[in-house]
């Protein structure tokens, strides 16, 4: 059997204006290594490319480690801790950060609410787009994020659920320039071509395709060429074969049979969600479930079962 924990933010210092951007530390990264070995063995993904039905069908558990998005701080500060200890792992990045040197509008939303009171965010966005929440859909926001206060709520399902995904893009991304200089972030915020051919040099190396869109929502030529777009240009860059993608967002919404099909045609050999479970079946390698790194012993929301 196979599990799967992923990292997305790595980095000391997580405090902001407003608490918009999530992670782990050094410190804590290390530590649910450690812990982590406790549950099983980890592998490397050539290992798992090679013998991947031996690894689900077996009793013994194994353990990938991947991270989402790209970020230069998951170069810079995880894979040294990983590299010390003798662990493999796979990075998922997203080309449209090297094509078209664009920041996703995923870290455009985390930036802004980080220098953005929710009230504010909230009324930007309201005097931008026609669409509005209904009493309705305030109560399925407080219910969908009860963790976050009302207006943080009311605002994410808005975000999320509500204006649809291409007038979102545009929307943030004005905003977005009026706070931020998006050449600069690209530099600090996500891996160089450098660090891409390294990690490629490992055998660490996937794809999150190319614009960080939820795939599922597409039609069938822009998810497939949202695949073979990033493929192409990560292997033309590294001169190795791409075979692993981890599907943005995950979700079932994100990740359909049409998805599933596509990546298939794009020659992909395995894919991750973020649906979560232990992989002991391979009805569809494609569809590997996995955890996020909160969820695992040594996570911050793990309880002893
Ligand atoms: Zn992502």
């Amino acid at each position: 059997m196979l599990t799967v924990c992923n990292y997305h933010y790595i980095r000391q210092n997580f405090s902001f204006k407003y608490p918009s951007i999530f992670g782990v530390t050094p410190d804590e990264f290390d530590y649910q290594l450690q812990q982590l070995k406790n549950i099983g063995d980890y592998i490397s993904p050539s290992d798992l490319l090679e013998d991947t039905q031996t690894i689900l069908k077996s009793d013994d558990n194994y353990l990938l480690v991947t991270f989402d998005d790209g970020l230069k701080e998951q170069f810079d500060i995880a894979l040294p801790i990983l590299q010390a200890k003798s662990i493999p792992a796979i990075f998922f990045v997203n080309t449209i950060n090297h094509i078209e040197s664009k920041v996703s509008t995923v870290h455009k939303i985390h930036l802004l609410r980080s220098i953005l009171s929710p009230e504010e965010m909230s009324s930007k966005i309201n005097s931008n787009t026609t669409v509005t929440l209904t009493q309705e859909d305030k109560t399925i926001a407080r219910a969908t994020y009860r963790f976050d206060n009302t207006s943080t709520a009311e605002l994410k399902f808005l975000l999320n659920f509500k204006i649809p995904f291409q007038e979102q893009e545009l929307l943030i991304n004005n905003m977005f320039t009026n706070y931020f200089n998006e050449n600069e972030v690209v530099k600090h915020l996500y891996m160089s071509e450098e660090d891409l051919i390294q990690l490629s040099k490992l055998n660490f190396l996937g794809s999150h395709t190319h614009s960080h869109y939820p795939l599922g929502l597409l039609d069938e030529n822009v998810i497939y060429k949202e695949l073979e777009l990033s493929k192409q240009y990560l292997e033309s860059l590294t001169n190795m074969p791409i075979n692993f993608v981890s599907y943005p967002y995950g979700s079932p919404q994100a990740c359909t049979e049409e998805v599933f099909l596509q990546t298939k045609k794009a020659d992909y050999s395995i894919g991750f969600t973020t649906t979560t479970g232990v992989n002991k079946e391979a009805d569809n390698i494609l569809s590997l479930k996995r955890y996020d790194c909160n969820d695992l012993p040594g996570g911050k929301n793990y309880k002893y079962k």
